[in-house]
């Protein structure tokens, strides 16, 4: 469990900021934070199990074209799930 010192977009206050992970069952995970403040939730993301082991081979992949290859193709699935789940 992380805490970070943020500013917060509703509140306005600057809060440690708690990560959570939901587990919202057939595998998606809803990772997101919340203000101590005012108990705000902000999503971080969604994942699924590809695209964690999409996130798993993106860390032992060398710097190179194929790890900016990979970094697109997580954005644009963690785009994805975040409109489907969001
Ligand atoms: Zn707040």
């Amino acid at each position: 469990m992380s805490k970070k010192l943020v500013t917060c977009g509703k509140c306005g206050e600057y809060t440690p900021v708690v990560y959570r992970t939901k587990y919202l069952g057939s595998g998606i995970q809803h990772t997101y934070a919340v203000c101590q403040s005012c108990g705000d939730k902000v999503t971080v993301y969604y994942t699924d199990k590809e695209l964690r082991q999409l996130l798993k081979r993106q860390e032992k992949t060398p710097y190179g074209p194929k790890k900016v290859a990979l970094a697109e193709t997580i954005n644009n699935k963690m785009n994805e799930l975040k409109e489907r789940y969001g």
